[in-house]
Order: C-alpha cells, then structure tokens, then sequence
C-alpha cells in the first residue's frame, strides 16, 4: 500500500504508462499522469483515478527537454509537497536497419527514452535525497538486454537505461533511494500494435508462455517496487516477458 505517497508515472495516459498509474492509485498513491501529445486521454485516466476515489493531477511535458522536465518536477513538489514515485515510463520506437537509420530517428529516441530518464532522475532525486528515501523505476526493453535486429536505436536507448539504473542505484542507495528496471517483452499498446500480422506470430512462437503481455502485467511489478515490501531490492532489471528472453 502507498498511503501518503506521490508518484510521478511518465508518459501515463495510454498505453503501459497508464495501466502503471492505474495500479499505483489503487495502491493509493497520490498519481501525476504525465504526457506529452496525448492531453485528452490524460484527462479520461485523471477521471478514472478519481472514480477509484483517488487523486490525480496531470501534467504536460516533453521528456527530452531538459529545462522542461526541471519545471515539471519542481511543479509537482510544489504541488504535493513531497515525491516517492518516479516511474520513467515514456519512450518511442524509430525502427530501421541500422544502414538506413537517419541521425534524426537515431536522435530523437535516444533523446527521449534515455535523456528523458536521466532528465526526470537528475530532478525528482534531489527531492528524494531531502526526503531520505524515494523508488525510481525505469521502464527498459528486453530489446535493451539483448538486442533487437532493426532497433538499433531503441536498443541502444534501452540499454544506456540499464547502465544509467545502476549508476544511479549506487549513486542513491545510501540515501534508501531505490533504483530498479523494468524490461518488457511483446506488451499489447499501441507500439506494438501496428507490427505485421506475420511478425506478431513469429513474435508469439518466441514467447514460452504463448501470448504478447498486458499493461498491467507491467504495473503490477512497479506497484511491488514501489512498494516498503520491495526496499532491499536496487539496481535490478526484471524481465516481465513470458520467458522469450530467459
Ligand atoms: P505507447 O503506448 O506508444 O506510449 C508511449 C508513451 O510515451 C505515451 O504515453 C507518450 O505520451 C509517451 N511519450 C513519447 N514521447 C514522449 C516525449 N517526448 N515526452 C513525454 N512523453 C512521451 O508505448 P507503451 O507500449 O505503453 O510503452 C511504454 C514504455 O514501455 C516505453 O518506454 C516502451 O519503450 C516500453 N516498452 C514497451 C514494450 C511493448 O511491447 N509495448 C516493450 C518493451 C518496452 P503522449 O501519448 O502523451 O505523447
């Protein structure tokens, strides 16, 4: 239970994101929905949350901007007084053969998926640091642990997110700041939804328990690391994937 505490899920209004902050508010979790495009969708989970009886703010912010991400977080403790819960959540996919990857894709999800980490730690952690305590949870990728052919970028991003979880794990563990990953298998969102017939079942054949995951197998093993229950647990990444990458 997370009575008290204040959770920040990036990237929160659809998709892993939003299943994160569903889970977190049933947890009672005070629970700021962040997003970037998707401001409508933000406001239906803010209703969602409060329908749980819960609170939800949500805030808008471009997580590769570093300024951006300075005033989102200082707006959030301004707001709550205080952070427990950082779960970087928000992330893009740019696939393509590494000989035909434009600077741009290679850029933009570099940018996002580990800038965008390293911008919302580099912030939320000093309020933790002040606090003493604090879970920051980094949504990475199996294509992270062990490369993806066509992924060169996001592979690279998710990998720099696993290294970057350690840094900080060790960096922060004396302050009882936890830093744990979270790396996904083949989740149903809308990143995976536009793959091809024939790749989502050559995927399936892949994966010993037979089926792509749910958002909210993800949420349920934040919600545990953000848990008391999960304090002796640091610089881990977790594979939630149905054993494909065993
Ligand atoms: P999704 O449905 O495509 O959602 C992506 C989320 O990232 C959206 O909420 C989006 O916000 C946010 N976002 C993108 N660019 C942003 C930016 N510049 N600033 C702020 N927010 C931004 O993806 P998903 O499948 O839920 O994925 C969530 C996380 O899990 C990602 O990090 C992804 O890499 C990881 N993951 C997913 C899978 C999978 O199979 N689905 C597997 C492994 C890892 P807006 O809509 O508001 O713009």
């Amino acid at each position: 239970m997370l009575e008290g505490k204040a959770a920040v899920i990036t990237g929160a209004a659809r998709g892993i994101g939003r299943a994160i902050a569903l889970e977190m508010a049933r947890n009672h979790a005070a629970v700021v929905i962040h997003y970037n495009g998707s401001g409508e969708k933000a406001g239906i989970v803010r209703k969602e949350i409060e329908a749980l009886g819960g609170r939800a703010l949500p805030y808008q912010c471009d997580v590769s901007d570093f300024a951006a991400c300075q005033e989102f977080i200082q707006a959030v403790v301004r707001e709550f007084g205080r952070l427990d819960i950082l779960v970087n959540n928000a992330g893009i996919t740019r696939d393509g053969l590494l000989m035909r990857m434009s600077e741009e894709d290679f850029d933009r999800v570099v940018d996002t998926n580990l800038k965008g980490t390293f911008h919302c730690i580099r912030f939320a952690s000093r309020q933790m640091l002040k606090q003493r305590s604090g879970r920051i949870i980094n949504i990475s990728s199996v294509s992270g642990v062990t490369g993806n052919a066509g992924q060169a970028n996001y592979a690279a991003s998710k990998a720099g997110v696993i290294g970057l979880t350690k840094a900080a794990a060790r960096e922060l563990a004396g302050k009882h700041i936890t830093v744990n990953a979270i790396a996904p298998g083949f989740i149903e969102t809308d990143m995976t939804a536009g793959l091809a017939e024939k790749v989502k079942e050559e995927a399936v054949k892949r994966i010993p328990l037979g089926a792509f995951g749910k958002p909210e197998d993800v949420a349920h093993l934040a919600a545990f690391l953000a848990s008391e229950q999960a304090g002796y647990i640091t610089g881990q990444v977790i594979q939630v994937d149905g054993g494909m990458a065993m």
